[in-house]
């Protein structure tokens, strides 16, 4: 796929997760009412016809787009003279390339969360006002200038920290007025729902707090950094209803808490357990393998991996030959440095006569040659 349906899709994803947000419906319901605007069923019909090269028009596009203004709340004043910031923000590219102290990053933003992403590292600033932005660095590059200098860190997380403020104040836009601005009574109106009230109650973390609070944290629990969605204007959930909750003080109430560094090797790492090194062994005996019937003997032989890792192969007496050395599975045995036993047993084989595919090297002619073999039996013969 290239880059340019790629993006339409994680636009498309992206609105009907907005859209879900806004209308307060589980996302399933919000891709399927976005695809119907597009002039299917359901969203699974779109992701189908988009695998075969299918795009959406210009005037499609266009209609998504109203579906989404008209999905967010109405300010008092009408809508901005310049469209609202999500429209323009979810439309827009937003990866770009820049540099700091002649170090490139891109920068992105996706659904609030401001991403930077240099070489070995990635810096994170999370949407919600007071959770913690983190720094991962690959451990492999950890020594290597300049990620792991404090004065680095401090510039690229105050590039994240701008631009998350950029993202909110952009969000808060769309808002009505009354969103982030409580009147005289200190009443604010939830941006999702509309509701009123000077009093708001945390679903997550039973926290109650006053608007003003709610309106400066931009409708994020001030404690647990709950999303709008779960802020309610009573604690209907509460046995003992609003009484129930525990207020918020001003001075419980954080800004954002400092960068944390994470450090993890991301390099891939080999893990040899039975499973790859059966899968292994078993393609070299295939390999190894010099007809038809052979072919199925490495495939049907048992290989059992012992806890120190020697390789036990039992092969098929009719399947394999006593003497025949598996050259391969042995030279890859050597290779993971583990030790191979081979063993020889008589057990019930999947077909009779095995000794048929000792004459091609096609599973087609072998077939053939079984079929007619069972085909042809003499009712008044009896079995050998
Ligand atoms: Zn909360």
């Amino acid at each position: 796929m290239d880059h340019e349906t790629d993006t339409f899709t994680k636009k498309l994803k992206e609105l009907s997760k907005r859209y879900a947000r806004a209308q307060l419906v589980p996302l399933h319901q919000a891709r399927d009412f976005v695809a119907r605007q597009l002039g299917f069923q359901h969203w699974n019909d779109v992701t189908k016809e988009h695998r075969t090269g299918w795009l959406p028009t210009q005037a499609q596009l266009s209609s998504i787009e109203n579906l989404l203004i008209n999905s967010l709340p109405e300010d008092e004043a009408g809508r901005p003279k310049h469209g609202y910031y999500i429209q323009t923000s979810i439309f827009e590219n937003d990866v770009q390339h820049r540099k700091t102290d002649g170090h490139g990053y891109q920068i992105s933003v996706s659904l609030g969360d401001v991403h930077l992403y240099g070489k070995g590292w990635h810096l994170y600033v999370p949407e919600a006002p007071n959770k913690t932005p983190r720094l991962e660095i690959a451990k492999q590059i950890e020594q290597e200038a300049p990620v792991h200098e404090p004065q680095f860190q401090k510039q690229a997380l105050s590039i994240a920290l701008k631009r998350a403020e950029q993202v909110r104040a952009g969000i808060a836009s769309d808002w009505p007025r009354r969103s982030t601005k409580p009147d005289k009574e200190g009443v604010v109106r939830h941006p999702i729902s509309g509701a009123e009230s000077n009093k708001w109650y945390c679903l997550h973390c039973d926290s109650s707090m006053t608007g003003k609070q709610i309106a400066k944290s931009l409708w994020h629990c001030p404690s647990c950094d709950a999303s709008p969605l779960d802020i309610h204007e009573n604690a209907w959930w509460l046995e003992d209803g609003d009484s129930g909750a525990k207020p918020l003080e001003d001075i419980d109430i954080q800004g954002r808490p400092d960068l944390v560094v994470d450090v993890a090797d991301t390099r891939l790492k080999l893990e040899l357990d039975p499973e790859r090194i059966t899968l292994l062994i078993r393609s070299a005996l295939v390999e190894d393998a010099s007809n038809a019937s052979e072919r199925l003997g490495a495939i049907f032989a048992d290989i059992n991996i012992h806890e120190d890792n020697d390789v036990w192969i039992t092969f098929d007496e009719d399947l394999w030959p006593e003497h025949k050395e598996p050259v391969s599975a042995l030279a890859v045995a050597a290779l993971l440095g583990i030790r191979v036993e081979q063993e020889l047993c008589l057990r019930e084989l999947p077909f009779a006569w095995p000794g048929l595919g000792e004459h091609t090297s096609s599973t087609v002619e072998y077939t053939e040659m079984m079929l007619k073999a069972y085909a042809s039996q003499r009712a008044d013969k009896s079995t050998e």
